[in-house]
């Protein structure tokens, strides 16, 4: 694989740039695979990385029906944090904020991980009370998380409106400092690139259109758009067509899709240091590299899988952000799209076995899962590995909503970006 370094790029631009290597082959699909993972978004990618790297097991395709990165992965606003409140769901996440902290190294790939700090603000002591213990928690889990008055909020973003009379006010916030973004393409190109070095096929334009199945049950293949892969392993990372693809192997999960949508500004100067979320009216905001204010908006109220959401749910968003940023009034909006996001009842992921031999799933990540990428990448690796979870997500079953053992950050937070 080729290296990317200062030296290195003096090297090639010697040379007048001639020498760089394509960053993944795009190869034709064999006839049988050791593991095959369905989606090439961060999260199956990543997913083939760990099992290449970690597990030694290099026989493995990725199949695509788009182009890699092209779901979710390339859709979202890019927020990482882990101040979730269960320790099961604080242990994941925080799995996941370990392995960003080191990641450009670890791939040799600018993921531009910017730990600039995430600020959720409270606007009524329903919030004030939720967020206090979300830090008390935190601490006790050994995770960052903060309270801030009023005004330390402002200081920390100079841009906030903490005027009196206002529809939402600004109460105070919880601030994680270890927190921030990172540049969602360069996560699912960079882990491409490591898997793909180590041997790993990613197929893309290539859709699963069945989970084919043995006598005795287990997993025989998958019948894809480009013919039938035999393998003994299936992992689905498919996002918002989970129960899609895993009705085809005739397994229902416990999931809703709705489209989420983001939108961006017309890119100004930096204006916007940090990363601030609203629980109560539904709104994410940071600043890109190029300028523009990244935000997202909240789910549809139906599910759907037009990916694109109403536009109301947009202009609430904005009306809210208006009051909360002042400047963002003489913004002009460039672009906005949406995603389709798998929920659970309880707004918490499943990285799983199946109740069929050789089907794992990862799905249900709903609005959250970006900043999970590598944890779950890391765990989903570990558990189709060796045919059983990794302890970080063992609690993380299907059988958890038929046993009533939910981790429910959905009454936890009332919302889970
Ligand atoms: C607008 C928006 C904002 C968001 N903001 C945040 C945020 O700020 N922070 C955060 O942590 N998370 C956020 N999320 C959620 C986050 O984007 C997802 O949870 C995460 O990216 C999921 O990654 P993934 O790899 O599982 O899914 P994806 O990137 O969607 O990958 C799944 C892939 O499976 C493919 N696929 C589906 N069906 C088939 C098939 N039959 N055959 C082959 N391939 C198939 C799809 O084409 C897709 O490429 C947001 C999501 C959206 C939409």
């Amino acid at each position: 694989m080729q290296n990317y370094s200062a030296l290195s790029l003096f090297r090639r631009a010697l040379g007048g740039h001639a020498g760089w290597q394509r960053q993944w082959r795009s190869p034709e699909p064999k006839a049988e695979y050791d593991v095959v993972i369905v989606g090439a978004g961060g999260h199956g990618l990543a997913c083939a990385y760990y099992l290449a790297k970690q597990h030694g097991i290099t026989n493995v395709a990725v199949v695509e029906r788009g182009w890699l990165g092209g779901g979710n992965t390339g859709r979202n606003t890019t927020i990482i944090r882990s101040n979730y409140l269960f320790d099961e769901s604080a242990a994941l996440y925080e799995h996941a904020l370990k392995l960003w902290e080191g990641l450009s190294q670890d791939l040799n790939y600018n993921v531009m991980y910017s730990p600039r700090g995430v600020l959720m603000l409270a606007h009524n002591i329903h919030d004030v009370q939720s967020f206090r213990r979300h830090v008390h928690a935190n601490r006790l889990n050994g995770i960052d998380n903060e309270w801030l008055t009023t005004e330390e909020c402002k200081e920390f973003c100079p841009a906030l409106n903490i005027g009196s009379g206002m529809r939402y006010p600004i109460l105070g916030g919880a601030l994680q400092r270890r927190g921030g973004t990172a540049r969602h393409d360069a996560v699912a190109w960079g882990y491409a690139r490591g898997a793909d070095a180590r041997g790993v096929d990613i197929i893309e334009n290539c859709e699963v259109t069945g989970i084919r199945r043995g006598p005795g049950g287990a997993v025989e293949g998958v019948e894809t758009s480009r013919g039938f892969i035999r393998t003994k392993k299936v992992g689905v990372s498919a996002a918002g067509h989970t129960s899609v693809v895993m009705d085809r192997a005739g397994v229902r999960l416990p999931l809703e899709s709705y489209p989420l949508q983001a939108l961006v500004s017309e890119p100004v100067k930096p204006a916007f240091p940090c990363v601030v979320m609203s629980n109560t009216i539904h709104a994410y905001i940071s600043q890109s590299d190029k300028g523009e204010m990244v935000i997202g908006a909240g789910t549809d109220a139906y599910t759907s899988y037009s990916q694109r959401g109403a536009l109301h749910i947009t202009t609430h968003t904005l009306d809210a952000i208006c009051e909360l940023v002042p400047m963002f009034r003489r913004l002009r909006m460039l672009r906005n799209w949406g995603g389709i996001v798998d929920v659970t009842p309880d707004r918490s992921p499943i990285i799983a076995k199946t109740p069929v031999p050789g089907l794992y799933v990862n799905c249900g990540w709903g609005t959250g899962g970006f900043k999970a990428t590598p944890g779950a990448g890391h765990v989903f690796a570990w558990t189709i590995a060796r045919d059983e979870p990794h302890p970080i997500n063992a609690p993380f079953t299907i059988e958890r909503f038929r046993d009533g053992v939910l981790i429910d950050e959905a009454a936890a937070a009332a919302v889970a970006h």
